[in-house]
């Protein structure tokens, strides 16, 4: 597949015009490395180096969706890898949109920070991001792209209220997408899609 067949079946399959919008604007194959460039359109998940992938681009669209963005929202992306879906976020929130990564290797974390040169709304910290950015707190939108068994507590504390938090949480061998609103204090279910197999947040 190439960006327009992508682009077309993202269509097909309802996503927003902002979303949409994104995805063709952001060049995945400037995310991946040299050997899988030629894979950059495939509608699968791609190695990134040091064992991680980049997901799928149907799999984010749907986690983009979920969280019912705003322009102008502050975001924070736990676990952001080489910094595609960071730089959709990017395009999605505007210019008065902040958009915050938080990622534990640091070469991938280097890595996203070249990748990213020019997206003057993102900011990309090197850490464990289940404690979340406590100078940057709070925020609209939490999304976490690895998986995990429980939405973690800080992250929790890090949401606005009435904010929305997406997760794939579950067991290693598999993940459902989940999505919580922040209600009086606490995570409110909202959504959960079945099916998604995530690298794990690590411990
Ligand atoms: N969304 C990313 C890819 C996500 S893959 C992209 O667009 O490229 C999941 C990422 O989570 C990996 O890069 C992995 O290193 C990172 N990760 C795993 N555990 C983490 C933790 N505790 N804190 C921050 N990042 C973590």
């Amino acid at each position: 597949m190439d960006r327009k067949g992508l682009i077309e079946s993202l269509k097909e399959r309802k996503f927003s015009k902002q979303i949409v919008g994104a995805f063709s604007k952001v060049k995945r194959e400037n995310f991946v490395p040299e050997d899988v460039k030629y894979l950059a359109y495939e509608d699968e998940a791609l190695p990134i180096g040091k064992g991680q992938t980049i997901s799928q681009p149907y799999t984010i669209a749907l986690m983009l969706s979920l969280l019912e963005l705003k322009k102008g929202q502050k975001v924070l992306e736990v676990g952001s890898g080489c910094g595609y879906v960071l730089a959709l976020l990017s395009e999605i929130m505007g210019k008065k949109g902040k958009i915050f990564g938080v990622e534990i290797i640091h070469e991938l974390a280097e890595k996203s920070r070249k990748n990213l040169k020019g997206y003057e709304n993102v900011t990309v910290h090197i850490g464990d991001g289940k404690i979340g950015i406590r100078e940057e707190a709070p925020f609209d939108r939490i999304i976490i792209s690895a998986g995990y068994k429980k939405i973690p507590k800080l992250l929790t504390g890090q949401l606005k209220e009435k904010g929305i938090i997406v997760a794939p949480l579950g067991t290693k061998y598999g993940q459902s997408l989940i999505s919580y609103k922040k209600i009086n204090g606490e995570l409110k279910l909202k959504k959960e899609v079945p099916g998604f197999i995530f690298v794990p947040l690590v411990d």
